[in-house]
């Protein structure tokens, strides 16, 4: 079985980068969505089963930090492991996603980046339940 992803990011161009990356890191992938912004992730979210969001911060309509506030408060999407990419600077907003249990890789990234943080990101989701 291979790992369901949803990525999330405004740009097409960077979703396009974030795929042909993890069809290159050798990760087991299933289905994986997109989304160009966190009210088209949720709604995804409550149709399919993800095992993994691939999170922009900087998105018009609902930003990432937005969509993992309500993750967080939706008992069904709370467990799903999140990944943030994105060159976001700030140190305070970068930590409260920290804290909520994302996963941080600053933009460029390579597939071995991209596939650790996806491992780390699946093995701290099982040790929560
Ligand atoms: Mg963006």
């Amino acid at each position: 079985m291979g790992i369901n992803i949803l990525i999330v990011d405004d740009s097409s161009v960077m979703r396009t980068m974030i795929l042909k990356t993890l069809r290159m890191s050798g990760l087991s992938l299933g289905d994986i969505y997109e989304a160009s912004n966190g009210v088209e992730g949720l709604e995804i979210l409550n149709m399919r089963w993800m095992d993994l969001v691939i999170l922009d911060i900087n998105m018009p309509v609902m930003n990432g930090e937005d969509m993992m506030i309500r993750m967080k408060a939706n008992p069904e999407m709370r467990d799903i492991p999140v990944v943030i990419i994105s060159t976001e600077g700030s140190k305070t907003r970068i930590d409260g996603l920290i804290k909520m249990g994302a996963i941080f890789i600053r933009k460029p990234f390579t597939p071995e980046i991209v596939r650790d943080a996806v491992n780390q990101s699946l093995r701290s989701g099982v040790s929560h339940g």
